[in-house]
């Protein structure tokens, strides 16, 4: 190509890209927390643009550090969603302090969200055995556990949420917006379809799991774990709560204990130590998959496998 008509395909480039940019212009910009919000985010947004994510994927977002690159999109979004103070304490005060005028939602505190209390101690017991907590650490650890995005029933709703707060930003595109939610939403019951299917060959796997992260997700799909190494909060498990996981384990009631990529792996090898229960991994923010608008009924699918896996 002769450098005349090299530049003329640039400048037509250069038009096309111009006018996309002036289409989307007054779409607004978002920042997100995690990956699962960011998907939901995504589907809305899906042919206008897309949210930033703050919490880097493979990282817990129960302790966090924002860098630079992270804070710059709260000073520069226009709207925030994310998953609120239950899940990143330390996320509230950076929200207030770089994006003032940003509209802030965090999604727990959605109306009709499904919000479940933290769970006590290493060993989840049935209602009937409550009052028997003598392995308990005495800890306190009540309060709301942050981890709903693993309800689909709460996806689903707070695809409405974000689509309803990002028309009220950009009026022009409301019905892209409208439209892309409900699409969204029978994603979602697609993915929660074929999930029932394959769990319930395994409704009584017995499973403990790294951090009590996955109630909403036994919940909706008719699980249970038997306990966990640490707690909702992800902190490190003390000498007490470990002892009495490897209790459920000798016990030999215990079919697989599941590890997770965004934590040292240290505490499920001394729980599994010396016994023949099998270890697998589980990942409840979905460090393997592709972000984007596709990666939330993605992850639902993952963690299905997962369990599923390590039933055969
Ligand atoms: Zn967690």
């Amino acid at each position: 190509m002769s450098i005349n008509a090299c530049r003329s395909a640039l400048a037509g480039a250069a038009l096309i890209l111009s006018s996309a940019v002036a289409a989307v212009a007054d779409v607004p910009k978002v920042a997100v927390d995690i990956a699962p919000v960011q998907s939901l985010v995504a589907r809305v947004m899906q042919g206008l643009g897309a949210p930033e994510q703050i919490v880097r994927q493979g990282a817990s977002p129960h302790g966090y550090a924002l860098r630079p690159s992270e804070a710059r999109n709260l000073t520069e979004a226009d709207a925030v969603f994310w998953i609120g103070p239950a899940l990143e304490p330390w996320l509230e005060r950076s929200i207030d302090t770089l994006a003032p005028d940003a509209v802030v939602v965090r999604l727990l505190d959605v109306p009709g969200t499904t919000v479940l209390e933290f769970r006590q101690g290493a060993q989840f017991v049935a209602h009937e055995d409550e009052g028997h907590d003598d392995d308990h650490e005495g800890h306190d650890h009540s309060g709301s556990d942050p981890h709903g995005w693993l309800d689909p029933e709460n996806g689903k709703l707070w695809l409405n949420s974000v689509a309803d707060e990002l028309a009220k930003l950009d009026p022009d595109n409301a019905d892209v917006y409208a439209a892309n939610a409900s699409a969204g939403k029978s994603e979602i019951d697609a993915a929660a379809a074929q999930i029932r299917q394959d769990l319930a060959p395994i409704a009584n796997l017995r499973f403990v799991v790294f951090h009590d992260a996955y109630q909403y997700f036994e919940a909706r799909f008719d699980l249970a774990a038997l306990g966990a190494i640490s707690a909702g909060d992800a902190s490190d498990p003390g000498p007490a709560r470990i002892e009495a996981v490897r209790g459920i384990i000798r016990d030999g009631r215990v079919d697989c204990v599941f590890s997770e990529p965004e934590f040292n792996q240290s505490f499920v090898e001394t729980v599994i130590e010396g016994t023949e229960v099998k270890a697998a991994i589980i990942d409840p923010l979905g460090s393997q998959i592709a972000p984007g608008p596709e990666f939330y009924p993605a992850l639902l699918r993952a963690v299905s496998d997962e369990l599923v896996g390590c039933a055969k």
